[in-house]
Parts: structure tokens; C-alpha cells; sequence
């Protein structure tokens, strides 16, 4: 995750100039991870370009039903996969409400 100095945010390039939503781009990943009850699993999401990372630098999860609110200012490894307001429009109707428990 980048993050800007007040006076870099104004020398952003063109195109540059608005946060990115996280959900839109092909480096977030949805993932299943094991619980401790057997057969069972929750729902997370990782950004496989590495961005997401923990301060002492893990790399961090974000629990599926959250993956709307993910945005950043600046990312240079961002690719869009198409329509982004379409896209969270869509995807807000069908994120559940909770972090839910999966079985496999
Ligand atoms: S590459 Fe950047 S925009 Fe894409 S998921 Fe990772 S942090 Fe978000």
C-alpha cells in the first residue's frame, strides 16, 4: 500500500487522481481458510501482488464481507477488470452481511 505525503498528492499523475477499490482489480483474490472445525472454512481476500501487508510485515487477509470497502489512494500494480461502479454495484448486492462459516 503506498501512501502519499500531503505535498505528493498533489504531483499524482493523470488518471491517478481518485482512490481505486480494491474489489475492481484482478490482484484481489478470494481465499478459503480452514477453520478450526473440521470440513469447515470462512471466506477471505488477499492482494496477490503483495500490497496487503501487517506492520511488521505478514502478509494481511481482509474477511470477505468487507472486500467493498477496500480502496486505496494509489497503486501502481492496480489492473481493472472492467466497469468499476457496475461492478461494486453488483458485488454489494451479494456480499454477506457477517463473516460467514463455509463447508467444504
Ligand atoms: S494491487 Fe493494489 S489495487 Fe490491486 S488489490 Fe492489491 S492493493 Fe488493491
Amino acid at each position: 500500500m503506498v501512501e502519499l505525503a500531503e505535498n505528493q498528492i498533489a504531483e499524482k499523475p493523470e488518471g491517478l487522481q481518485r482512490k481505486v477499490f480494491c474489489a475492481n482489480c484482478m490482484h484481489c483474490k478470494l481465499v478459503r481458510i480452514a477453520t478450526e472445525t473440521q470440513g469447515k472454512y470462512q471466506l477471505r481476500v488477499k492482494c496477490d501482488a503483495g500490497k496487503w501487508r501487517k506492520k511488521l510485515g505478514e502478509e494481511k487477509l481482509h474477511k470477505y464481507f468487507t472486500v467493498a470497502r477496500r480502496s486505496i489512494d494509489l497503486c501502481e500494480s492496480y489492473v481493472s477488470m472492467g466497469s468499476e461502479r457496475e461492478f461494486l454495484k453488483d458485488l454489494k448486492k451479494t456480499l454477506p452481511i457477517r463473516d460467514e462459516e463455509y463447508t467444504y
